[in-house]
Protein backbone atom coordinates (compact mmCIF):
# COMPACT_ATOMS: atom_id res chain seq x y z
CA UNK A 1 0.00 0.00 0.00
CA UNK A 2 1.41 3.20 -1.21
CA UNK A 3 -0.08 4.88 2.20
CA UNK A 4 3.28 2.85 4.00
CA UNK A 5 5.53 3.75 2.57
CA UNK A 6 8.22 6.59 3.48
CA UNK A 7 10.99 7.72 2.37
CA UNK A 8 13.31 8.99 5.11
CA UNK A 9 16.27 11.34 4.03
CA UNK A 10 19.56 11.32 5.94
CA UNK A 11 23.31 10.62 4.82
CA UNK A 12 21.77 8.25 2.46
CA UNK A 13 17.63 7.67 1.40
CA UNK A 14 16.01 4.63 3.24
CA UNK A 15 12.34 3.71 2.08
CA UNK A 16 9.85 2.68 5.07
CA UNK A 17 7.50 -0.05 4.39
CA UNK A 18 5.33 0.02 7.04
CA UNK A 19 2.87 -2.48 5.82
CA UNK A 20 5.48 -4.97 5.44
CA UNK A 21 7.43 -3.88 8.39
CA UNK A 22 10.52 -3.75 6.63
CA UNK A 23 13.27 -0.79 5.65
CA UNK A 24 15.86 -0.59 3.36
CA UNK A 25 18.81 0.04 5.45
CA UNK A 26 17.39 -3.86 6.71
CA UNK A 27 18.19 -3.60 10.46
CA UNK A 28 14.43 -3.70 10.94
CA UNK A 29 14.15 -7.47 9.98
CA UNK A 30 17.34 -8.22 11.23
CA UNK A 31 16.53 -6.60 14.69
CA UNK A 32 13.05 -7.59 15.04
CA UNK A 33 12.34 -3.86 16.37
CA UNK A 34 11.67 -0.63 14.38
CA UNK A 35 14.78 0.71 13.20
CA UNK A 36 15.37 4.59 13.58
CA UNK A 37 13.53 5.25 10.03
CA UNK A 38 10.98 3.63 10.99
CA UNK A 39 10.16 4.96 14.03
CA UNK A 40 10.46 8.56 12.51
CA UNK A 41 7.53 7.15 10.03
CA UNK A 42 5.44 5.50 12.71
CA UNK A 43 5.73 8.56 14.75
CA UNK A 44 4.83 10.86 12.04
CA UNK A 45 2.14 9.25 10.96
CA UNK A 46 0.72 8.90 14.55
CA UNK A 47 0.72 5.45 14.96
CA UNK A 48 1.77 3.22 17.79
CA UNK A 49 5.13 1.98 18.19
CA UNK A 50 4.00 -0.93 19.67
CA UNK A 51 2.43 -2.11 16.83
CA UNK A 52 5.43 -2.86 15.35
CA UNK A 53 7.69 -3.79 17.68
CA UNK A 54 7.33 -7.75 16.82
CA UNK A 55 6.85 -7.45 13.15
CA UNK A 56 8.59 -11.07 12.48
CA UNK A 57 5.64 -12.82 14.60
CA UNK A 58 3.32 -11.07 12.41
CA UNK A 59 4.28 -11.81 9.41
CA UNK A 60 4.64 -15.53 10.34
CA UNK A 61 1.43 -15.21 11.32
CA UNK A 62 -0.33 -13.92 8.21
CA UNK A 63 1.66 -15.94 5.89
ZN1 LIG B 1 15.96 1.86 8.49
Amino acid sequence: MAADLFEVHSIRTDVVDLGHFSCTCGRWRVEGIPCAHALQCIITDGRLIQDFIYPMLSILFYR
